[in-house]
């Protein structure tokens, strides 16, 4: 289980930023708690845990900047003045690990020695990817969490490297107490998740968030559903009796905690097999998304109010596969702008139109948007088309209940009104 620690680089990123009044409630603190002796859970966006040993603290994860100093000060008028000895990352997303240099700072206010940060070895390339795309990180985030335009929270961010880095795990020591760091992909590639055998505590990272498993983000990078099952099932095999997510409450109780952990590991593994078997049948993605037998949703760790089953089909498939999609006219395909203006051309704007209005009032909004979509890339001056797609697509905003869906849906709602409210050809 041990690496030999290899160090780090050091920092050198801007100033931490400040949020808008309207983003304060997703940023949300919650109450914090004693979980068992020793162990705190801050609740936070993203959750921070804290084992409080023997003349020294090991923190997992760090919240995000604008947070970490609320965190801190919850820490220390509440629970432990004891210095924080180590800060373990469960990976390298935004909101878990951008706290790390106010604690740093506020150890050394205090005379105690710098915390020791440690993370997967593939958490610096991750920031050094943060950092060359920290613009198209920005867009991006601004349509997941339909932000407003003004916010860069990686153009701002300070991404503290860790200093000790692991391969496939190792054990640390804090206050004389032993706690295993382990390794696996899932949402990400540079996943730790800490076990404390002592208390039978577990931090699961975002392998566990109380909701469908962010394993089919529509907007960032691969991730990894089997590898995601298996580390639930190690997980499962420890018997924990504390469970500390990434985001979300602590769950407690053996019994629980099992059936949350395998109940997701049985989610993941029937998207990734099916999917995995309809390849092997030869099946393009669309075919395969239409032929799954989606698995249940119903548990309440396993509402897609996040991401979203079909998004999870998709990663499985872009793991395994390639992008073509099965049309010979797509693989050196014209531009969709090009397309629309030779369908109206052929047809005219008033027809598809009329047919988009027919299929709205029957329910059938996700067809109705694909029509719309011709007339308004083929006619952009044809306001109608515009108004239309604006309306479908707040339709389908406000009855969506995943959030990753509902921030394209909105997207394309504040693309709509931009078009409208500019002068026209
Ligand atoms: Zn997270």
């Amino acid at each position: 289980m041990t690496d030999s620690p290899t160090l780090g680089k050091p920092l050198d990123f801007a100033s931490a930023q400040s949020l808008p009044p309207e983003q304060a409630a997703f940023f949300h603190l919650g109450p914090s708690a004693t979980v068992a002796e020793g162990v705190v859970f801050l609740s936070a966006m993203a959750n921070v845990s804290v084992f409080i040993c023997e003349g020294g603290i090991l923190l997992v994860d760090t919240a995000i900047t604008q947070q970490a100093p609320r965190v801190v000060e919850d820490l220390r008028k509440n629970y432990s003045q004891a210095p924080v000895e180590a800060i373990v990352y469960t990976h390298g997303h935004i909101d878990h690990v951008t706290g790390a240099q106010a604690i740093i700072d506020h150890s050394q206010s205090r005379g105690d020695r710098r915390p020791r940060v440690i993370a997967h070895r593939d958490v610096a390339p991750r920031f050094d990817r943060y950092r060359m795309l920290a613009a198209q990180n920005d867009h991006i985030n601004q349509i997941q969490f339909a932000m407003p335009p003004g916010m860069k929270p990686f153009s701002n961010a300070t991404w503290t490297y860790p200093d000790i880095a692991h391969d496939r795990g190792m054990d640390i020591t804090v206050g004389g107490e032993v706690f295993e760091l382990h390794h696996s992909r899932g949402e990400t590639d540079d996943e730790t998740w800490v076990w404390c055998p002592g208390r039978r505590v577990l931090c699961t990272g975002d392998t566990f968030v109380w909701s469908s498993p962010n394993a089919g983000n529509p907007y960032k990078v691969q991730r990894y559903a089997k590898d995601w099952a298996d580390a639930l099932q190690q997980m499962a095999a420890l018997k924990p009796l504390h469970l500390l997510p990434g985001h979300g409450p602590v769950l407690s109780g053996e019994g629980r905690i099992e059936e949350a952990l395998l109940s997701t590991a049985h989610f993941l593994r029937s998207i990734h097999d099916q999917v995995v078997e309809l390849m092997n049948e030869g099946k393009w993605l669309e075919d395969v998304l239409r032929d799954i037998r989606w698995p249940a949703t119903d548990k309440p760790w396993l509402q897609p109010i996040y991401d979203h089953p079909h998004f999870i089909a998709r990663n499985v498939y872009r793991l395994y596969g390639g992008w073509y999609d099965g049309d010979p006219a797509s693989i050196l395909p014209a531009h969709s702008e090009e397309i629309a203006a030779a369908l109206v051309a052929a047809t005219g704007a008033a027809p598809i139109l009329v047919r988009a209005r027919k299929l709205r009032d029957e329910g059938d909004l996700q067809l109705a948007c694909h029509l719309v979509d011709f007339v308004r890339k083929g006619e952009p001056g044809n306001r109608d088309a515009w108004e239309l797609w604006r309306d479908l697509f707040a339709a389908r905003a406000a009855g969506e209940s995943s959030l990753m869906a509902r921030g394209a849906f909105l997207a394309a709602v504040r693309e709509a009104e931009a078009h409208l409210a500019s002068p026209g050809p």
